[in-house]
C-alpha cells in the first residue's frame, strides 16, 4: 500500500478519461456538452466529462442492438466470453491503484477503503460471474412420455445499467459483470457526480477482448441520458441502483414506452436491534460505527436506526462514542482516513438540514452535527448521533444517506420488532443477541432483504443483495443476479 506522500503524488500526475465510449470508440457528447467533476476533498476540478443527451443514447442503443444481434457477444462459446471476462478481472486487479485513485478523488471516500474493498469486490464479482457462464445448466420439464419440454435460459438483449455514486466501480460491476456474462450488450450510465472509474474500465474492457458495442459507457446526468434510456423502447433491461424516488420513476418510463423489464435497487434505512442479552457490546458498538459512518454514512445498509433495549443503553452509548472518534474526518487519500469527504456541497447541505430537523423536532444531539474542513478545505462531516428519537421524526423516516445514527430504545421483544418494521424502506436489518432462538425468530419477524445476526454487512459474492418494501424489488450479486438478465424459454417437442 502507498503512503500519503505517495497518493498525493499520483493524484497530481493520473490521466482521466472523460469521452463517453460508444460502439468501441471513445467520443465527446454529440451536443459537445461537459458535466465538471470536481474533488470534494478540496473543491479542485479533476476534469470535464463528457455529458450525454438522448442523441448518444440513440447511437449507443442502435448500437448494442447490431452487437447483440449480430451474434459476436451474445453467441460466441460460453468458454470464449468466460476468458474475456476473466482477462477483464485480471486487468482490474493489476490496475487495483489507479482505480482506487479515481474513486478516491472523484467521491471523496477513503483510499484504503477502495485499494481494500471497492476494487477487489470489482474483481471477484467479474471473476465469479465468468466462471458461472459455463455452470449453469437448463432444465428438462417431467410432461409426458409423448412429449420433451426444454427450460433454456437466453440473453434479454440490450441492458441499461444506471448506477450511483456511493462505490462507483462497485455498483457499476454488480450490474455489468453478470449481465456480460449472461450474453446481454451493456450501456453503463454512471452517476453524474462520479463518472470516472466507468470510464476507465471502459478502456480495460476493450484492451480484454470486449467487442466493440457489447459496453457502453454514457457519462451525463439522469434526467437527460438516464431517462432517455429508460424510455429507450429499444433498451430491454434497466438494472437500477439508487434512491426509491428515481427507482419510482424509471417504472413509469418502463409503463410508458416497452415494458422493459426494471430492476430496482433502491435506498434504506436499515436498523440494528439490540438486546440486553448481547454477549458482546464493544463488538456490537463497533460494528454499528462501521455500519454508519464507513463510505460517510453514504452506504445503501448503513445502520442509520440503532434500536436498542432500554436497559443497557447507559453502558453501550459510552462505547459507541469510543468507536465514533475513530471516524473523524480526514483527508481520503490519507491511507489511515476512515471517514473522507460526502460526495458534494449540494449533499453535505442536505445532510447538514436533516441534523438541523432531528434538533428542531426534538432528538438530543449527543455527538458531532457539524460540518468541518479538512486542509482548510472540503465537504466534511462530523460522525453524528442523535438518542430519542421517535418514529414520526425525519432522521427515522428518511434516508439521510450521510453519518447520522439514531438512537431509539425498546423495552420488549414486540416492541423492538414493531419499530424495527415502521418503515418504507426493507433493506438491511441487524439482530444483536446471544440467544439462538430469539435471534431466529427476530430474523424471520423483520422485513428486510438481508438480515445480519451478531454482525453487521456480512456478505460475498455468493449471497444476494438486495431488499423488500421500498427498497426495490431486485438482487445483485449470486446466482440469483443472473435471473435479472435472462430470459426462460420453454420448447415443447412433439414425440408421439
Ligand atoms: P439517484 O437515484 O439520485 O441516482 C442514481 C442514478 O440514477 C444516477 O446515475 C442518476 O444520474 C440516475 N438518474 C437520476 N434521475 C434519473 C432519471 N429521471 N432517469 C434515469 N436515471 C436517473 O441516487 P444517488 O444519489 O446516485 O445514490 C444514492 C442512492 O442509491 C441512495 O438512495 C442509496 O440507498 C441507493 N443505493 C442503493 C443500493 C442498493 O443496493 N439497494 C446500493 C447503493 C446505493
Amino acid at each position: 500500500m502507498n503512503s500519503y506522500k505517495q497518493w498525493q503524488e499520483q493524484a497530481q500526475s493520473i490521466t482521466l478519461i472523460t469521452d463517453a465510449f460508444i460502439n468501441g470508440e471513445f467520443v465527446g457528447s454529440e451536443t459537445g456538452e461537459t458535466l465538471t467533476s470536481i474533488n470534494p476533498a478540496t473543491g479542485e476540478i479533476l476534469a470535464e466529462v463528457a455529458s450525454c443527451s438522448d442523441i448518444d443514447a440513440d447511437i449507443a442503443v442502435a448500437g448494442a442492438r447490431a452487437a447483440f444481434q449480430s451474434g459476436v457477444w451474445s453467441r460466441i462459446p460460453n468458454a470464449e466470453r468466460k476468458k474475456i471476462l476473466l482477462k477483464l478481472a485480471d486487468l482490474i486487479e493489476e490496475n487495483r491503484d489507479k482505480f482506487a485513485l479515481i474513486d478516491t478523488l472523484d467521491m471523496g471516500k477513503p483510499i484504503s477503503d477502495c485499494v481494500y474493498f471497492d476494487v477487489p469486490t470489482t474483481v471477484d464479482t467479474f471473476r465469479w460471474s465468468a466462471e458461472a457462464i459455463d455452470k449453469i445448466y437448463g432444465e428438462i420439464s417431467p410432461t409426458t412420455d409423448s412429449s420433451l419440454a426444454l427450460i433454456t435460459r437466453e440473453p434479454v438483449g440490450v441492458v441499461a445499467a444506471i448506477v450511483p455514486w456511493n462505490y462507483p466501480l462497485m455498483m457499476a460491476s454488480w450490474k455489468i459483470a453478470p449481465a456480460l456474462a449472461a450474453g446481454n450488450c451493456v450501456i453503463l450510465k454512471p452517476s453524474e457526480k462520479s463518472p470516472l472509474s466507468a470510464l476507465y474500465l471502459a478502456e480495460l474492457a476493450k484492451t480484454a477482448g470486449i467487442p466493440d458495442g457489447v459496453l457502453n459507457v454514457l457519462p451525463g446526468s439522469g434526467h437527460t441520458v438516464g431517462k432517455a434510456l429508460a424510455l429507450h423502447p429499444d433498451v430491454d433491461v434497466i438494472a437500477f441502483t439508487g434512491s426509491t424516488k428515481v427507482a419510482g420513476q424509471l417504472m413509469e418510463y418502463a409503463g410508458q414506452s416497452n415494458l422493459k423489464r426494471t430492476w430496482l435497487e433502491a435506498g434504506g434505512k436499515s436498523p440494528c436491534i439490540i438486546f440486553a442479552d448481547c454477549e458482546d457490546l464493544e463488538a456490537a458498538a463497533s460494528a454499528v460505527a462501521l455500519g454508519i459512518f464507513s463510505n460517510q454514512g453514504e452506504v445503501c445498509i448503513a445502520t442509520s436506526r440503532l434500536i436498542i433495549e432500554d436497559s443497557i443503553k447507559d453502558e453501550f452509548i459510552p462505547l459507541l462514542i469510543e468507536e465514533a472518534k475513530k471516524y473523524t474526518p480526514g483527508d481520503p487519500l490519507n491511507p489511515d482516513t476512515m471517514m473522507g469527504a460526502l460526495v458534494d456541497q449540494q449533499h453535505l447541505d442536505q445532510v447538514l438540514a436533516c441534523i438541523g430537523k432531528g434538533k428542531t423536532e426534538g432528538a438530543n444531539l449527543l455527538f458531532g452535527g457539524e460540518s468541518v474542513q479538512v486542509n482548510d478545505k472540503g465537504c466534511y462531516i462530523q460522525p453524528t448521533i442523535f438518542t430519542g428519537a421517535q418514529q414520526d421524526m425525519e432522521i427515522v423516516q428518511h434516508e439521510i444517506f450521510g453519518p447520522v445514527l439514531a438512537i431509539s430504545t425498546f423495552s420488549g421483544w414486540e416492541e423492538a420488532i414493531q419499530l424495527a418494521n415502521d418503515s418504507k424502506y426493507g433493506l438491511g436489518a441487524g439482530i444483536w443477541t446471544s440467544n439462538l432462538k430469539k435471534a431466529h425468530k427476530t430474523a424471520r419477524e423483520l422485513q428486510a432483504g438481508m438480515v445480519w445476526i451478531n454482525n453487521w454487512a456480512g456478505s460475498d459474492t455468493t449471497t444476494p443483495f438486495g431488499g423488500v418494501k421500498q427498497s426495490g424489488n431486485a438482487r445483485d450479486k449470486s446466482l440469483h443476479s443472473l435471473e435479472k438478465y435472462t430470459e426462460i424459454k420453454t420448447t415443447w417437442i412433439d414425440l408421439s
